[in-house]
């Protein structure tokens, strides 16, 4: 089974897709990765997830993703006696460090944290934007701010304070435990929550040791300020659009979101836009004109992957959605203005001979109009600096390491075949113009170019092209 288009997409399993059947019927509308949110799953529920995963793996033979998604410090005031409390603009609402219930004027905040490191000035958000607030004075055990929108505010609802740099790891002891549990399994991916800087990021790294990629999810003002450092860090990016509007203007998330998928783009890391992409199709069963532009222009973007949350988690047509995902961004990648919009934004190879390799292969397969781009690949790497050149051509990733095939499986361009490393050079080529061909990439008498690192299994080592005529395939692999 093959895709027709190079962007992937990512389908987020909740109460309204997460069994067999409802899985099944995702990934042959094209989900190539499908996310677990750690805010709402358990363990058991993951691990019924991966099981089915590993299932449909075989029953397709394609390598699929699983993302898990950390919950991260998701930080919440205390609860109020009557439930809810009404706040008016100009009100004062002190936020006390000491553990009581909250009454009208005053709340709970259980994060000493904040204490210590927020000033006056700073903005607190609650319930996800819908209330803002102005800090008057802070103390170690009291922050009173001024309400600048009135409402009714519930217990329990989640803080936000985009100005204010909080002494926090990215990871809690819940995020440890889930973390550890997916790492048993065995995941591909692990995304974190909140990251504000590089160490967050160094710090997953450590636990993961290198048996899970870590994703790093832009959605604080303070990740912003060291977007370079933490997409070094990390292993992939993804664009989290609805917190990022909460902690920022709303109007300047589509200008962050270009700023951050082309720095991702030019380091070579994948990077997923997410959040609220075919929101009205929770309910509805087409999607509006609006968000059908906003999936497009991630595409044109060059994006290695766009996001389904709630559409497919819990509304009433996850299929529908990724079917309408899929739709469009073929019909964008056919239009005569892709290839010239995202090669705009192309950057020249950085001085490595993995990156003039693919450079060059890039050129050779466009100038010669090959059918397809093929690289040999252990840990991923080569076939990472080829997708990051967006060539024209499909790119075949060719891995004898599962674990490697259900990464890419997020890489745009990337069409990965699980397969034995082969024997010599004269297997080298044979073997990939076979795949190629069998794979349906290829016709006889058409020719590809190969990619690899010579000899075979040493990370970053990429250092020979070479074009072959596909033959017609007789031979299995
Ligand atoms: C987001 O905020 O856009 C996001 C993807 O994170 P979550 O769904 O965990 O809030």
């Amino acid at each position: 089974m093959r895709r027709n288009r190079r962007v992937k997409i990512v389908a987020t399993l909740g109460p309204a897709s997460n069994n067999e059947a409802m899985m099944r019927r995702l990934f042959e509308a094209g989900a190539d990765v499908f996310r677990v949110n750690m805010s709402h799953a358990t363990h058991d529920g993951l691990r019924d997830i991966h099981a089915i995963v590993r299932k449909l793996e075989l029953e397709f033979s394609r390598p699929i993703g699983i993302l898990v998604d950390l919950q991260g410090p998701k930080l919440r005031i205390g609860k109020f006696e009557s439930g809810a409390i009404r706040l008016t603009e100009g009100d004062v609402l002190s936020f006390v460090r000491r553990e009581g219930i909250g009454a009208l004027g005053r709340v709970h905040l259980p994060h000493p944290e904040i204490f210590q490191a927020v000033q006056p000035g700073h903005t607190l958000l609650l319930d996800d934007g819908k209330f803002k607030l102005r800090v008057i004075d802070a103390s170690d055990v009291r922050i009173d701010a001024e309400v600048m929108t009135s409402g009714v505010l519930g217990s329990r609802k989640g803080i936000s304070l985009p100005d204010t740099v909080l002494p926090l790891g990215a990871m809690t002891e819940n995020d440890r435990a889930d973390v550890d549990y997916a790492l048993s399994l065995g995941v591909a991916w692990v995304a974190l929550s909140f990251v504000q800087r590089g160490e967050d990021v160094a710090e997953a790294r450590k636990i993961a040791r290198g048996r899970a990629s870590v994703m790093a999810k832009i959605e604080k003002p303070s990740a912003l300020n060291h977007l370079k450092e933490i997409i070094d860090l990390s292993d992939a990016i993804m664009v989290a659009r609805g917190d990022l509007g909460v902690e920022m203007p709303v109007e300047k998330v589509p200008g962050l979101q270009k700023q951050i998928t082309r720095a991702a783009r030019n380091a070579g890391k994948p990077v997923v836009v997410a959040t609220q992409m075919l929101e009205s199709m929770i309910y509805s069963h087409a999607p509006t004109r609006a968000e059908v532009s906003d999936v497009a222009t991630a595409v044109f973007e060059g994006a290695d992957a766009i996001m389904l949350s709630a559409e497919s988690a819990v509304g009433k047509f996850p299929v529908e959605a990724v079917e309408t995902m899929d739709r469009v961004a073929m019909e964008v990648e056919r239009d005569p203005l892709y290839e010239a919009i995202i090669h705009a934004q192309r950057i020249g190879p950085e001085a490595t001979g993995a990156d003039a390799i693919s450079a060059a292969a890039r050129t050779v397969a466009e100038t010669l109009n090959l059918a397809a781009i093929i690289c040999y690949t252990a840990s991923g790497a080569t076939s990472l600096r080829a997708a990051r050149e967006r060539p024209a051509q499909p790119i075949l990733a060719l891995t004898p390491i599962p674990a490697t095939g259900r990464k890419l499986a997020l890489v745009w361009g990337l069409h990965c075949v699980l397969t034995d490393d082969p024997r010599d050079l004269d297997d080298m080529v044979a073997k990939a113009c076979r795949i190629a061909y069998q794979e349906g990439f290829a016709l006889p008498g058409q020719r590809v170019i190969i990619l690899a690192g010579v000899p075979l299994g040493t990370p970053g080592a990429t250092n020979m092209l070479r074009i072959a005529f596909v033959g017609d395939g007789s031979e299995d692999y």
